[in-house]
């Protein structure tokens, strides 16, 4: 998620005449025609055209459990409690939903559990026909990774290029650039400060799959402004695509279980050299380009790739 631009307001502010007709076409282009805004994440690497969903062979989940870890370290600036309360919270935005209305009775019994265990790895990862451990850690050294300076977090899922299964998931949170804070749910901070559940909401909804929408207030709208609480709880837009993925019933008879795809570990896994199709993007943070590029270099096309969301 990245910090909201104000550049537009001001630009309004100088030439009133001009740009009034400018920003009626900025506000027809944000709301599209269709009722269906949400987006889903794709085996695609290549960025959708504004107000419209990527190409490609949509990420989801084929299994109803999975699990995830916090890093070690935590926040720089929050208690270890309460960064686990908050993604708890987040994520149980999603897991709670009540598809009612939307589709047919029930809920999506999609279930993201938050292991007791600390991450030991600090970095994205994922190790074909090998233990895996989705991180969730906060960064240090955001510049070193080479991510947009300004973004709140970048979501990485990882996939298969042929099915678009999601494998594993990786959510690395900018402390280089951001300061995280538990803000007043009735006012938000004023200070600067970034509220974590409201990016975590919305990472959450990388985490099952779903890509960005240009509706402004939905949880999974691409930007917010740094103390905005108001993406904690989702708006019907998010509702309806999670709903229209995991449908109630989606799951019926899949047994829960959580443990992570090549079985479980806290590290981040060494790189199986042998192979060759773990040699992209295992641990680095390499473009989403070229790691495409690498992919179809080693003819490994269709083992599985990362897609990156920077929100
Ligand atoms: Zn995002």
């Amino acid at each position: 998620m990245r910090p909201e631009r104000r550049l537009a307001v001001r630009a309004l502010r100088a030439a009133p005449g001009v740009l009034a007709a400018f920003a009626a076409l900025l506000i027809a282009l944000a709301v599209p025609p269709s009722a269906r805004a949400w987006c889903r994440m794709t085996t695609s690497q290549l960025p959708a055209p504004f107000g419209m969903c990527p190409t490609g062979i949509p990420l989801e989940w084929h299994r109803p459990c999975s699990r995830y870890n916090i890093f070690a370290d935590g926040s720089r600036t929050l208690p270890l409690a309460t960064v686990r309360t908050i993604f708890e919270t987040s994520f149980s935005q999603w897991e709670s939903i009540d598809c009612t209305g939307v589709t047919v009775d029930g809920m999506p019994n999609l279930e993201a559990h938050l292991s007791a265990s600390a991450s030991q790895c600090d970095a994205s990862a994922y190790v074909t026909g090998g233990a895996n451990v989705s991180t969730i850690v906060f960064v240090q050294d955001w510049a070193a990774r080479d991510y947009d300076s300004s973004a709140y977090a970048v979501t990485t899922v990882w996939h298969s290029t042929r099915t678009g299964e999601i494998y594993d998931v990786d959510m690395e949170i900018n402390e280089d650039g951001h300061t995280y804070a538990d803000c007043p749910a009735a006012t938000g901070c004023a200070d600067g400060r970034v509220d974590l559940q409201n990016v975590i909401t919305h990472e959450a909804g990388h985490y099952f799959g779903l890509a960005h929408t240009p509706i402004t207030t939905a949880a999974m709208f691409a930007s917010s402004v740094a103390g905005e609480v108001g993406k904690r709880t989702l708006k019907p837009d998010d509702v309806e695509g999670f709903c229209t993925v995991y449908p109630p019933g989606h799951f019926d008879g899949v047994a829960c279980n959580d443990t992570p795809r090549g079985g479980a570990t806290l590290t981040c896994g060494a790189v199986d050299e042998g192979c060759g199709c773990s040699a992209v993007g295992a641990g680095t943070s390499t473009s989403a380009l070229v790691g495409f590029a690498l992919l179809a270099l080693t003819g490994v096309v269709g083992a599985r790739r990362r897609t990156r969301r920077a929100v």
